[in-house]
């Protein structure tokens, strides 16, 4: 019989809605650049075609979990993004064939050390400072969906001021594209979120700011930066 040398990690999970089962996460992929307007306040080349990375499982806040302030960071950003939930994966999946794997979308937050991230930019450093740090990956509830994928409004606000308002339709790659696109680079699986990009606005969060952000016909996440 096999035993552990200490208890296995705690399976991260995300309420479905309307549901008692719960969607067990295996990974979380983001998209960088996926948005024009983002990608030029970000200073980046609009030749350039958006790009993946990715945040640990258990970088998941699920709604009334509030993330605390990261270490480190004196500059901690907000980023609203749409998030895909796969029920479903594999590799190099058509683009015709990719909204077959998907469970549902939820409303996500990718939060991002912007400062960190910049210097590693800057030094040509990975990311994971920046990005994959513990409790970086706010998401609501995942509401189960078939057919079209979302392509209303995407807002965030803090502190009831909006500083974050675009259309899902202004993603660079579709939500069809970036499953396809992300399954050249790995083979997808039940229990992938993929966070698709943000729009412009970006910006700081301070400890006690209140977040809300929303999603046309996919819901709302609220939280408290602790
Ligand atoms: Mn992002």
């Amino acid at each position: 019989m096999i035993s552990y040398i200490f208890p296995p990690p705690a399976q991260t999970a995300v309420p479905i809605e309307n549901s008692d089962a719960l969607f067990p996460v295996r990974r979380i992929l983001c998209v960088g650049r996926n948005y024009a307007a983002h990608r030029a306040e970000m200073g980046g080349d609009d030749r350039e075609p958006p790009f993946f990375f990715s945040k640990p499982a258990d970088a998941i806040r699920n709604q009334g979990d509030n993330p605390a302030y990261p270490t480190v960071t004196k500059n901690l950003h907000h980023e609203i993004e749409l998030v895909v939930a796969l029920k479903s994966g594999g590799a190099n999946i058509p683009v015709s064939e990719a909204l077959d794997h998907v469970l549902g979308y939820a409303v996500g937050v990718d939060l991002t050390r912007r400062d960190l991230q910049n210097s590693a930019k800057d030094k040509g450093h990975p990311w994971d400072a920046g990005k994959a740090f513990d409790g970086s990956a706010p998401i609501s509830a995942i509401r189960p969906w078939t057919g079209s994928p979302p392509q209303g409004r995407i807002a965030i606000a803090v502190n009831s001021q909006v500083k974050q308002a675009s259309t899902i339709d202004n993603m660079i790659w579709s939500v069809a594209e970036v499953i396809a696109e992300a399954s050249k680079l790995w083979t997808l699986a039940p229990g992938d979120l993929i966070y698709t990009g943000t729009p412009e606005g970006v910006g700081p969060l301070v400890k006690g700011d209140k977040v809300e952000g929303e999603i046309d016909g996919v819901g709302t996440l609220t939280f408290t930066v602790a």
